[in-house]
């Protein structure tokens, strides 16, 4: 699970620079869009429960605002760097624009193990990130949301804090809020669902019955749970879960060969996705080292988790009997071992187009938060499906049409988009 010889940032910036020399953009839109407008490095004061004082390091960064306020979450997590985070804002510009929602890209980040503080703890955090920054933020600047290690509770901890300083209701300052509290039916589960419609309309196009095939995924937090859930119930099966372990500070993997039941593993992980070892066991898994979720025997390989997870160094790992590659994580695969997958004929399901129905969902919340008027779960989940499924068949027939890589379809999508906005706007 070693992140550390790759920089996210510097991999975004080569998948981008390829595709525009491609598109043949002028130097100043390149310049403008291979980098973030804006970034705010800040730290946090928070008084821990033993009465000391700790300081954590933070980080709200927006890409691009051409096409809308920026959007995209917050991350929580004990390995950020500014890096990754220029890098997940990027991603965020890219995969508003090839959902074609009218919003930017950004991205925030905490150094924090979300997983060693208490609860009063966290909420301190929370409230004192949107202190450092409230003025930079809003429905109109850019809109924070959940991500890796932050949540609901999160984000309704920094909404209220946002109504305290500048004394009104603004529910639409930030998405992924708890249902009824300004956020949304469907939310919770749009990422991981997300993912599915578009593998389900892949299969489709490929001629493979959903039903018929078997999946490894790495990761079981919320987006690896909702997909997983959806999977399983068009009639795939998870034949193996990788995740992290907080207890024993390392990763495994849980196999069943005739298929994980995904309820019954949910019942016995925590909130940041961890599942217990010995109940695992108990129940009839095998365990093994966290890597080897790759290694496994299916046809599907759904990365859920962190970014640089597949390098060259594993790729002689994937099975020959892996056809598709299902980016529920940002930025797993690194530009270099794009080539390998590519060569192997392997289709690639790009992140910022299989992951975007979290996005997809915040853009509904917030047009619900400014109509205050909620929609049931079956028209968010209804809408959702319709949206990526769109962006999906644009994405795959562009591919189809010019014998191109499904990631750099999605990257003319959604950069042409951009670089157009900016246009407009006459600032390149
Ligand atoms: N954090 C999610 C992502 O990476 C959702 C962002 C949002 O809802 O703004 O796409």
């Amino acid at each position: 699970m070693s992140a550390t010889t790759y920089n996210p940032f510097e991999n975004a910036q080569i998948q981008f620079d390829a595709i525009a020399e491609n598109l043949g953009l002028e130097s100043g839109m390149r310049e403008l869009l291979r980098q973030p407008m804006k970034e705010i490095h800040f730290t946090i004061p928070v008084k821990m429960d033993d009465g000391s004082t700790k300081v954590f390091q933070a980080f709200r960064i927006r890409h691009n605002n051409a096409r809308g306020p920026g959007k995209g979450g917050i991350r929580f997590h004990p390995h950020e760097t500014a890096d990754t985070v220029r890098a997940l804002a990027m991603w965020m510009t890219w995969k508003c624009a090839v959902v074609d929602i009218p919003l930017g890209g950004g991205k925030g980040g905490i150094i924090c193990d979300p997983q060693t503080l208490s609860k009063s703890e966290l909420e301190k955090l929370c409230r004192g990130y949107v202190r450092k920054i409230w003025n930079q933020i809003g429905h109109e600047i850019d809109i924070p949301a959940p991500d890796m290690g932050s949540n609901a509770q999160c984000m309704l901890w920094m909404m209220d804090e946002y109504e305290t300083i500048v004394a009104g209701h603004y529910p639409g300052v930030i998405t992924g809020k708890p249902v009824g509290m300004g956020g949304s039916l469907g939310r919770t589960e749009a990422t991981g669902f997300g993912v599915i419609y578009t593998l389900k309309d892949l299969l489709r196009y490929m001629n493979i019955p959903i039903g018929t095939t078997t999946a490894s995924i790495q990761g079981f937090g919320n987006v690896a749970e909702y997909a997983a859930q959806m999977y399983t119930e068009l009639g795939g099966k998870v034949i193996a879960v990788s995740c992290w372990n907080q207890a024993d500070k390392t990763a495994y993997t849980f196999k069943k060969s005739g298929g994980c039941n995904i309820a019954e593993l949910v019942k016995i992980k925590d909130s940041f996705g961890s599942i217990d070892k010995t109940k695992a066991q108990s129940l009839g898994y095998e365990i093994l080292h966290g890597d080897d979720w790759i290694k496994q025997e299916v046809d599907i390989l759904i990365p859920a988790a962190l970014e640089n997870q597949i390098t060259p160094a594993v790729f002689p790992n994937i099975s020959k009997k892996v056809k598709v590659i299902c980016e529920a994580a940002n930025g797993p695969t690194t530009p270099d071992c794009d080539k390998l997958i590519k060569e192997r004929g392997i289709e690639m399901l790009p992140d910022f187009l299989c992951n975007a129905g979290g996005v997809t969902c915040s853009y509904f919340e917030q047009v619900q938060c400014n109509m205050n008027y909620f929609w049931d779960k079956a028209e968010v989940l209804e809408k959702l499906e319709y949206s990526m499924t769109k962006a999906f068949r644009a994405v795959y027939d562009l591919a189809k049409e010019k014998n191109i890589y499904m990631r750099d379809a999605a990257y003319i999508i959604a950069i042409n988009r951009v670089a157009n906005a900016v246009k407009l706007r006459g600032w390149a």
